[in-house]
């Protein structure tokens, strides 16, 4: 399998996931522009893509949807509540007729050889998911927007060789920055997003020896930085309880801005 993330911020978020025959996007919240110049890094075309999956209806994840389905006619595959959501976006324009379709958490479905496990997240839109993807015994999955994660999160991310993980903010960062009081009691809250400490709390729970690549991402450009981010991920998981260390992990920070570089498991 490969990962590779063609954007992932607060701003923005597009990551591929794929095999040799199986294309996939989860999420299209960057110009079509954007979404076209990583899939040319892939050497993928746009119209080669099997499925679009959409995490959930905000802005940062469906930004690119209309525009970049209208021209490649690429499937669309998210809950029924984020259709919903999807919809009732005005800035989308109009989807091709046909084009969503619903799926539901926790019932796995297949697109070419890539099994797909759409998992519930706790986050504030209608039916957000997080999603597994299993191809040939390997196993990657994206794990952002995540208010708060529990058992349930961790059994589906168990056993991983990649994962795409949030880390969202620092938490001082946010509770003495500018944003207004509701927004840090939102981005705080249990369906906000995950903050640096938790993402590697998390990370402790799912690490094992053959989780090859980690990308955290979603950073938030306002209260958090890479360095911090990945400093902050690498102590937890060092004085976690686990026999990891944190600088022997292979990590990285996924960039707002461009795109990483390819992961091969
Ligand atoms: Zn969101
Ligand atoms: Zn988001």
């Amino acid at each position: 399998m490969r990962m590779c993330s063609i954007a992932s911020g607060s701003s923005g978020n597009c990551i591929y996931v794929g095999s040799d025959d199986t294309h996939l996007l989860v999420d299209a919240g960057i110009s079509k522009k954007r979404i076209e110049a990583g899939l040319e890094k892939l050497e993928i075309k746009g119209d080669e893509l099997d499925g679009i999956l959409v995490t959930h209806e905000h802005s940062d994840h469906i930004q690119g949807l209309g525009v970049f389905s209208r021209k490649y006619g690429v499937p669309i595959y998210a809950t029924p509540g984020t259709i919903e959501g999807i919809k009732s976006s005005s800035s989308l324009g109009k989807l091709p007729d046909g084009i969503l379709h619903p799926i539901t958490v926790d019932e796995k479905f297949t697109l070419g050889d890539i099994t797909v496990d759409p998992f519930a997240i706790s986050h504030d839109a209608n039916e957000p998911s997080g999603y597994r993807m299993e191809c040939g015994g390997k196993a990657a999955a994206v794990a952002t927007d995540l208010g708060i994660y529990n058992d349930y999160i961790v059994k589906k991310l168990e056993n991983l060789d990649a994962v795409l993980l949030e880390a969202n903010h620092d938490v001082h960062m946010l509770e003495v920055g500018g944003y207004p009081y509701h927004l840090k009691r939102r981005i705080l809250g249990d369906r906000g997003h995950l903050s640096n400490e938790l993402s590697g709390r998390l990370l402790c729970d799912i690490l094992h020896d053959n989780l090859k690549h980690i990308v955290l991402g979603h950073l938030s450009k306002e209260n958090n930085y890479a360095k911090l981010a990945y400093e902050t991920v690498k102590l937890e998981v060092t004085l976690g309880d686990n026999p990891y260390k944190g600088e022997e992990l292979n990590m990285q920070v996924a960039n707002r801005d461009s795109v990483s570089e390819i992961l091969m498991f």
